[in-house]
C-alpha cells in the first residue's frame, strides 16, 4: 500500500519551502523503503530552493540522512528490514564504463528510485541527489542504502552522506595528502572542516586553516588545525609561504569554490603541489590564469565530487573510526531540529551560526525536545561552505 507520509518539498524557484504531505509507493524489485531518523540541512538543498540546480520543481529535499530500512523489494539482496542504513547519492550502477573499468567511485549512472514519490494530487516529486530525505519515509535504490554499526549517533554518522564525506575525502582520497605533508584548507566550514580532519588523519604534519571569520578559525582550531589564518588579515598567499618554510604548502583544499580562493591555491601551494577543489562553484563564475604559471608549476589540479568515495568501503570505515573515538562526527552537530525547522534552517547556515543542523525525525524546533533527547548547540559549528 502507498504510504502518505509528511515532508519538506520546495514547491517554487526561491519560495521558502514547505511541510506537506507526500505519497510514498510500493517498492520496485531493486528498491527500499527507509524510515528515516536524521536528515543534516546542506547547501545543496538551499541551491536546489533556489533554482540553482534545475527547475525540475516541486524538488523533495534531504540527502545527508540515516534511517531504518522498513520494507525491501522482491530482488534486495543488500539490507534487510531493521538494518541502521546511511544514504548515499551515489550508488553506483555497476556497468557503466567507470564501473566497468573498476572505478565505482566515479559511476556515471547512479542508481537510484525508479518508482516516483508525488504530492497527494498526484505531483511527481523530484528528489534531491536522487534521495529525498527531509521526509518521514523515503523510497531509495537498493544501491543508495549502506548499512551501518547500529551503536553510532544517526545524527552525527548520517552526515558522512554528504558534507563531512565530501571534505574528508577530498584530503584522503583526492589529494591525497601523504605522511609529512603540509596542508592549507580554504574555507572552515563543515566541509572544510572534515577536511582538516581528514588531512591529519591522512598524516599531514601541518594544517594551516583559512577562513574571513574568526569564530570558524575556533572550530577549525576545535578539529585539529594546527595554525589558523584570517583571510582577512592580508596576503593569504604570502603568509602560507611564511607558515611553511617560504615554501607553500604541499596540498591547497578550496572548500569555497570561488575564483579569488581558487586564485589563492593555486598560487600558494609549493612547487608540484596539489590543489584540490572541493567547494562547489557557481555556473557563471570564470578563471583567468597564466597558463604558462600553469605549466611551469607543475603539480596536479584536481576536483574532488563526493570526495571521491566509494560509500559501501568509506561510510563503515567512518563510522568505526567515530565509535573510536578518532573522528570527532558529533561536533559536526550543531543543533537537531525538527522537519518543520528547514527553512529557518538555511537562513542559520547562511548567517554562518551552524555547522549543521540536523532533522531529527519525532522532532519540533517549536517543540521542547527532539526524540534524539538533545537539543544542546555544542561549540563545534560552521557553515557548511561546500557540499
Ligand atoms: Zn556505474
Ligand atoms: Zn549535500
Amino acid at each position: 500500500m502507498p504510504q502518505t507520509v509528511k515532508a519538506v518539498v520546495a514547491m517554487s524557484k526561491g519560495a521558502p519551502v514547505e511541510l506537506v504531505d507526500i505519497v510514498v509507493p510500493d517498492p520496485g524489485p531493486y528498491e527500499v523503503i527507509v524510515a528515516i531518523e536524521t536528515c543534516g540541512v546542506c547547501h545543496t538543498d538551499l541551491h536546489y530552493r533556489e533554482g540553482g540546480i534545475n527547475d525540475e520543481f516541486p524538488f523533495l529535499l534531504g540527502h545527508e540522512a540515516t534511517g531504518r530500512v522498513e520494507t525491501i523489494g522482491t530482488s534486495v539482496t543488500k539490507v534487510q528490514p531493521g538494518d541502521r542504513v546511511v544514504l548515499a547519492w551515489r550508488a553506483p550502477c555497476g556497468t557503466c564504463r567507470a564501473c566497468a573499468r573498476g572505478r565505482h567511485h566515479l559511476c556515471f549512472d547512479s542508481r537510484h528510485q525508479g518508482s516516483p514519490m508525488t504530492l497527494t494530487d498526484g505531483t511527481p516529486l523530484s528528489p534531491a541527489l536522487g534521495l529525498g530525505a527531509f521526509a518521514e519515509k523515503t523510497i531509495v535504490g537498493e544501491g543508495a542504502c549502506v548499512k551501518v554499526d547500529d551503536r553510532a549517533d544517526p545524527a552525527a554518522v548520517g552526515l558522512l552522506g554528504c558534507g563531512v564525506m565530501a571534505g574528508w575525502g577530498a584530503a584522503v582520497n583526492t589529494a591525497p595528502v601523504q605522511q609529512g605533508d603540509t596542508v592549507a584548507v580554504l574555507g572552515c566550514g563543515g566541509v572544510g572542516d572534515a577536511a582538516i580532519a581528514g588531512a591529519l588523519y591522512a598524516g599531514a604534519r601541518q594544517v594551516i586553516a583559512v577562513d574571513l571569520d574568526d569564530r570558524k578559525l575556533e572550530w577549525a582550531r576545535g578539529f585539529g588545525a594546527t595554525h589558523t589564518l584570517n583571510a582577512g588579515s592580508g596576503d593569504v598567499v604570502q603568509a602560507l609561504k611564511d607558515l611553511t618554510g617560504g615554501f607553500g604548502p604541499d596540498v591547497v583544499i578550496d572548500a569555497v569554490g570561488r575564483p579569488e580562493t581558487y586564485q589563492q591555491a593555486f598560487e600558494a601551494r609549493d612547487l608540484a603541489g596539489t590543489v584540490v577543489l572541493v567547494g562547489v562553484p557557481n555556473p557563471d563564475m570564470r578563471l583567468d590564469l597564466p597558463l604558462i604559471e600553469y605549466f611551469g608549476r607543475g603539480g596536479a589540479l584536481k576536483s574532488s565530487w563526493y570526495g571521491d568515495c566509494l560509500p559501501s568501503r568509506d561510510f563503515p570505515l567512518l563510522v568505526d573510526l567515530f565509535l573510536q573515538g578518532r573522528l570527532a562526527l558529533d561536533a559536526f552537530v550543531s543543533e537537531r531540529i525538527g522537519l518543520d525547522g528547514v527553512e529557518e534552517a538555511f537562513h542559520k547556515m547562511e548567517r554562518g551560526e551552524v555547522l549543521r543542523s540536523v532533522v531529527v525525525n519525532g522532532g519540533s524546533t517549536s517543540g521542547a525536545s527532539t526524540s534524539g533527547g538533545d537539543t544542546t548547540v555544542t561549540a563545534d559549528g560552521a557553515t557548511g561552505t561546500g557540499r
